[in-house]
């Protein structure tokens, strides 16, 4: 069992898989991108399952993909195979943009993934191409058709609560929850990197978002699983899907955090607004046995904070890497 400082059993790892991504999301990224790590930089799939494995044996469970979006990255069927093979694993998922899922969602099936996450910050075509700066709803909506048709659930639609940008759009998507079986996830906007616009005036909390879905009907709770992470889980009467609301913010859920991050490029990333990283890559490729990787791992893990500084009041401090870098 994977146990830091403060008694927390750390059994979720997201591996991002890649930096690039075919978006460029106005709360993540700059128009311009940020600088690409180069092809070298790039954990390989080899020593990505090398890490993967000593993680699962020191007590991850829990796999989540992410990038950047790891949908580009090449051949990720076969990585998902590999790690779902490996002896504790019992959850892999995915987060996407979906822009490039309609295509490869069978192949993510065959592959192994049986639910997966898609970002969706807006119904509306043309505000989607305001925040993604590129005009693929319609795209990202066939790859959410896609996924049902195949079967994967939960499907979870995760939307950055923005305001002035969608909020007009919440009821919209509380109706969603109802019609279709989404689990329509609402996160609210963190100040991460510096450039991502983030400021008190785009803020939504959940507490917001939270009134105003109930204009629609009460809200009930719905019990989660071990597995299933800081989001507060609720359904309308009668709703195919869920409503969930993720509070980074407003609501630390430090206390109960079960995660650890690795960076496309190797970097074990213990609290997601921390930017302490400590670099697995280079005793990796300095021929480290498996000991001293476990020795590395958990030792990183002694750095992971009891909390994060990030409140309202007073204002936050961004820390420096870009999600795209982070993974989410
Ligand atoms: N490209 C994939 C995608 O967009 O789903 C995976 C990587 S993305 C960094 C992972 C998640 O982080 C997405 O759901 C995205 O909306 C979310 N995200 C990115 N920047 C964020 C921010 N500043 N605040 C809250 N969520 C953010
Ligand atoms: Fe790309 Fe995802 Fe960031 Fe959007 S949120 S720019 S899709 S990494």
């Amino acid at each position: 069992m994977l146990l830091d400082p403060y008694n927390r059993r750390l059994n979720y790892l997201r591996i991002s898989l890649t930096d690039r991504c075919n978006l460029r999301c106005v709360y993540c990224m700059p128009e311009q991108g940020v600088p690409k790590l180069i092809h070298e930089d790039i954990l390989t799939y080899e020593e990505l399952l090398r890490l993967a494995r000593l993680s699962v044996r020191l007590g991850i469970e829990k796999i989540r993909l992410t990038g950047g979006e790891p949908l580009v990255r090449k051949n990720i069927g076969d990585l998902i195979k590999v790690l779902g093979e490996i002896p504790g694993i019992r959850d892999i998922s995915l987060t996407t943009n979906g822009v490039l899922l309609a295509e490869q969602a069978q192949a993510l099936w065959a592959a192994g993934v049986k639910r997966i996450n898609i970002s969706l910050d807006t119904l509306n075509p043309g505000k989607y191409a305001e925040i993604t700066r590129f005009n693929l709803f319609d795209q990202v909506w066939a790859g959410i058709q896609e996924a049902e048709r195949i079967g994967f659930s939960p499907i979870k639609v995760n939307v950055v609560a923005l305001r002035g940008i969608n909020d007009n759009e919440i009821l919209a998507f509380g109706r969603l929850s109802q019609e279709k079986p989404y689990h329509v996830r609402f996160i609210e906007f963190m100040p991460v990197g510096t450039e991502n616009g983030w400021s008190t005036e785009r803020f939504l909390s959940s507490d917001d978002i939270f009134k105003k879905l109930q204009v629609i009907g009460p809200l009930y709770p719905v019990n989660g699983q071990g597995l299933d992470g800081p989001a507060k889980r609720m359904a309308y009467d009668g709703a195919r899907g869920e409503i969930g609301l993720i509070s980074p913010i407003s609501e630390h859920f430090c206390p109960s955090c079960n995660r650890l991050r690795l960076t496309a490029e190797g970097r074990l990333r213990v609290c997601i607004f921390s930017d302490d990283e400590i670099d697995l890559r280079t005793p990796l490729r300095n021929g480290a046995s498996d000991v001293e990787l476990e020795t590395a791992i958990r030792t990183a893990i002694l750095q992971k904070p009891k909390e994060h500084p990030i409140q309202m009041n007073p204002l936050p401090r961004k820390c420096q890497r870009q999600m795209s870098k982070i993974g989410g």
